[in-house]
């Protein structure tokens, strides 16, 4: 036992060298197996995971139908011109046809994937989320999808539709939808432009051009009903576009109007405490028609809004996107937009 002779010796070490090789060639057959992966990892198998902020279309669309046979390469485009071939000459001819169903508007707009759409042959300039206010609106809001969509679309933006039902009959707040459609379609995308749009207004011309500028864009300076003069001075309602910064800058609308009036003249006093400049095309461009309608019901003057107005200035700050609450109760990706059902509650009083 004390003792081994030589050809022991030599077995001994011949048994750690052995084990030795073993582990060596399992460490050899891991690394092995990981290159593997590794070298799989690239293919993209995308997944709706895959779903996520930031995304353009193109791979969202990849997302949803990909095998891996079926990749649509996103081939290197070129940013779209700085106006569009597309756009028509003019007054756009409307139409209001009763007739009218969301099945032919769908089938009118099958480019448009779930409320999204993306130029096929140039990089959209701009990614534009259109937030629109609703409750009991249909029939406006169907003839503004028939024709906002192909106007969206000769305008070669990158855009989607978000409509933001108010859920319930407690008073209408157009403001604080406005705000819940901002935080909801930046969980979506990365939009650069937001347009603040009323469900009634149909724009009457294309080259009233629904992109951000340096400064906050009111685009209604005239409308069918109002002999197409702007409102009053300083008017900033009905249709807005303000960038994603600007809009965050001035803490979004403040949430605390209720029933009719009073909140775009509030977020026009944030953009001038903000030293921001309203911008407006010219008036022979920036027109609309207005379905026409009476006051709806649940939707009464607000008679606190000169009195909110007058304290803006102290609290814009601590009310707005910062103190949005809400409950979303459903959101459905339907064909021709986003959903967004909303619990924003009442007013205090
Ligand atoms: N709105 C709505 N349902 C209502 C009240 C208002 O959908 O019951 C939305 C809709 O988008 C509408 C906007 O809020 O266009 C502004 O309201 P309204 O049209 O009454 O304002 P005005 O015509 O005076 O600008
Ligand atoms: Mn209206």
């Amino acid at each position: 036992m004390g003792f081994c002779l030589p050809v022991c010796k030599v077995f001994r070490r011949g048994k750690y060298l052995f084990l030795f090789l073993i582990s060596l060639s399992v460490l050899a057959w891991i690394a092995n197996l990981s290159g593997e992966t590794m070298k799989e990892a690239p293919v993209s198998f995308a997944t709706p995971q895959a779903l996520v902020k930031g995304e353009s279309l193109r791979e969202k669309l990849n997302a949803l139908t990909a095998t891996p046979d079926r990749l649509i390469t996103p081939a290197a485009k070129e940013q779209c011109p700085e106006e569009s071939p597309l756009l028509r000459k003019g007054a756009v001819k409307l139409s209001f046809e009763s007739s009218l169903k969301l099945k032919d508007v769908e089938s009118d707009n099958k480019a448009v994937i779930e409320g999204e759409f993306e130029p096929s042959d140039c990089t959209a300039r701009q990614s534009v989320a259109i937030l629109i206010p609703h409750r009991g609106r249909e029939k406006h809001l169907l003839y503004l999808l028939h024709h906002l969509h192909p106007f969206l679309q000769r305008q070669q933006l990158h855009y989607a539709i978000y409509i933001i039902q108010q859920a319930g009959d407690a008073t209408f707040n157009r403001a604080k939808l406005l705000n819940v459609g901002y935080l909801e379609a930046l969980k979506d995308y990365s939009w650069d432009c937001f347009i603040f749009h009323d469900v009634d207004l149909v724009p009457e011309n294309d080259h009233n051009l629904y992109f951000c500028d340096k400064q906050p864009k009111h685009l209604v300076v005239g409308r069918n009903a109002t002999g197409y003069k702007l409102r009053y001075k300083g008017y900033f309602g009905g249709v807005t576009a303000m960038n994603r910064d600007q809009f965050f800058q001035v803490n979004g609308f403040s949430n605390n109007y209720w029933g009719w009036g009073g909140e775009d003249d509030d977020l026009r006093v944030r953009v001038e405490l903000q030293k921001m400049k309203i911008v407006r095309p010219p008036a022979d461009i920036a027109r609309y028609t207005m379905v026409f309608h009476k006051r709806d019901s649940g939707n009464q003057i607000n008679k606190d809004r000169m009195r909110l107005l007058g304290r803006t200035p102290l609290v814009w700050r601590k009310d707005g996107l910062n103190s949005c609450s809400y409950k979303t109760m459903s959101l459905e990706r339907l064909p021709l937009y986003v959903n967004v059902t909303v619990d924003i509650g009442k007013p205090l009083s």
